[in-house]
């Protein structure tokens, strides 16, 4: 078998393996992409995209709702989930194809099948050898399904979007973003929604606030959140499951069964081991602050790393570590804090920077807390009702705006702008210098007292 040499190689052709050969090859280097499955990885096949479509279509859902109040003589008769998704695979097939385009157009070598190491500097796919003095992992993650009796007769994210039919009565199991975007998306879309948690609280990894607040708005919206529920087995019969917790408690009659409960770094087929490289203790490729893996000339970006599991993480990794490659900027990396981030629930939830707990466990008594809690003016016409929650975090005396969050409709919209200030180092007194925009959501932020 020929060797084939190139300058830089990705190994996954999601957000961040694409973004980071399309940038080297602007540089001039020889690059290639080695991709399995459709270009565009998690985000544009089994993540963002579909999840944004089947968001945007659970909002439609209420909107119509809401309509009737506004005076509208509108009557909902359902959501046809095989148009929709007819639909949504469309879209999907036209960004495959437009990726594809993308990578031929900068010249990057696109190569059909799963990568394995032979050495720390030459890869084998597709019977083909391919060596290169720059190698980038970046396979990505896939879902987590756990290891107990039955667990197969659920589906995990990636069955989400390849269902043909709504199913009427869903578990979901899990209580992070996954879980409850999943969860909220049936639910406005005609499914009975339970959702099972261990402890009693969702989105551990946010502000407090966030969590119980969703938890509130599931709730008034009609899901059933079960707590406390520790998963032991899944069981089938005649088309339906039952959930059987560690204390012999079941849960009976649902037609799908959700596991939201993590992922886990996508490294099973790829021989990390003849090429030398280490995990980390929860299994992820270990990475220093430039994405360097233990071997010299081979990285790791993106969701194989375990760190910041989002696309502009990933891209901006990739095009990065491309940067200092190929262009010379030795000190170019990216910083893991101040990464915004949107949870698209309903209503959604924005979140930058530190929860309060974090804060305070780092800054004590130097931090101080601005909260504001009101119901959307949208809502002074309409029945149905959704809540909005802010919190700003600041430390010191100059009031510096360490973490914002907010649960409410626009949140989804409104964040990215606030970060960009926050990132800039934004006090309170600039927030509460900036002239509010009336009437709005958003204009809270910056009338806190
Ligand atoms: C349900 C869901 C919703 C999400 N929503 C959002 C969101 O709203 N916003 C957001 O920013 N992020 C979201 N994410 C996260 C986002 O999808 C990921 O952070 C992003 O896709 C990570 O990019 P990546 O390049 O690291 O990996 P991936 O996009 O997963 O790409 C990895 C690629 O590597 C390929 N691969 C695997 N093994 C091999 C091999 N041996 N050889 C060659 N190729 C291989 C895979 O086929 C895959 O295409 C969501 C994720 C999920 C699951």
């Amino acid at each position: 078998m020929a060797n084939q040499a190139f300058d830089l190689i990705s190994v996954g052709g999601g957000s961040g393996g694409l973004a980071c050969a399309q940038r080297a090859a602007e540089y001039g280097a020889k690059t290639a992409v080695i991709e399995p499955h459709r270009l565009g990885g998690t985000c544009v096949n089994v993540g963002c995209v579909p999840k944004k479509v089947m968001w945007n279509a659970s909002s439609i859902a209420s909107a119509v709702a809401d309509a009737v109040d506004y005076g509208f003589a509108v009557t909902a008769r359902g959501n046809d989930w095989r148009v929709l998704k007819a639909k949504r695979d469309a879209y999907i097939a036209r960004l495959n194809a437009a990726y594809e385009r993308n990578l031929a157009a900068k010249g990057v070598e696109y190569v059909r099948g799963a990568a394995r190491f032979l050495d720390s500097h030459t890869l084998e796919a597709h019977g083909r050898r391919m060596t290169a003095p720059h190698i980038v992992i970046a396979t990505g993650g896939i879902p987590t399904v756990p290891a107990l009796p039955g667990a197969a007769h659920g589906i995990t994210s990636d069955g989400f979007f390849a269902l043909e039919q709504r199913p009427q009565r869903v578990a979901i199991i899990g209580s992070g973003y996954v879980a409850c975007e999943l969860a909220g998306m049936f639910h406005e879309l005609g499914s009975d929604v339970e959702v099972f948690i261990r402890k009693d609280h969702l989105l551990t990894h946010f502000d407090a606030m966030l969590g119980k607040s969703l938890m509130r708005e599931m709730r008034t919206q009609g899901m059933i959140i079960h707590e406390h529920v520790v998963p032991a087995e899944l069981r089938e019969a005649a088309g339906f499951r039952t959930l059987v917790g560690t204390a012999g408690r079941e849960f009976s009659g649902f037609d799908c069964v959700l596991w939201a409960v993590g992922r886990t770094a996508n490294v099973a087929g790829l021989d990390l081991a003849a090429a030398g490289v280490a995990l980390d203790a929860n299994s992820f490729v270990a990475t220093d602050g430039f994405q360097n893996t233990n071997v010299a000339g081979v990285y790791a970006i993106g969701d194989v790393t375990g760190r910041a599991a989002l696309t502009p993480v990933a891209i901006a990794a990739g095009r990065r570590l491309s940067d200092r490659l190929f262009d010379g900027k030795r000190e170019r990396r990216l910083e893991y804090s101040m990464i915004p981030t949107v949870i698209f629930t309903h209503p959604p939830i924005g979140a930058v920077g530190l929860s309060e707990s974090e804060a305070r466990s780092k800054y004590g008594d130097a931090v101080k807390v601005y909260v504001a809690d009101f119901t959307p003016m949208y809502h002074a016409l309409t029945t149905r009702k959704t809540h909005t929650d802010m919190k700003l975090v600041c430390v010191g005396p100059e009031e510096k705006i360490v973490g914002c969050h907010i649960i409410g409709a626009g949140a989804d919209e409104m964040l990215q702008g606030f970060a960009v200030a926050i990132r800039m180092g934004a006090t309170k007194s600039d927030f509460d210098d900036t002239v509010a925009i009336h009437p709005t959501s958003a204009e809270e932020l910056v009338t806190m007292r």
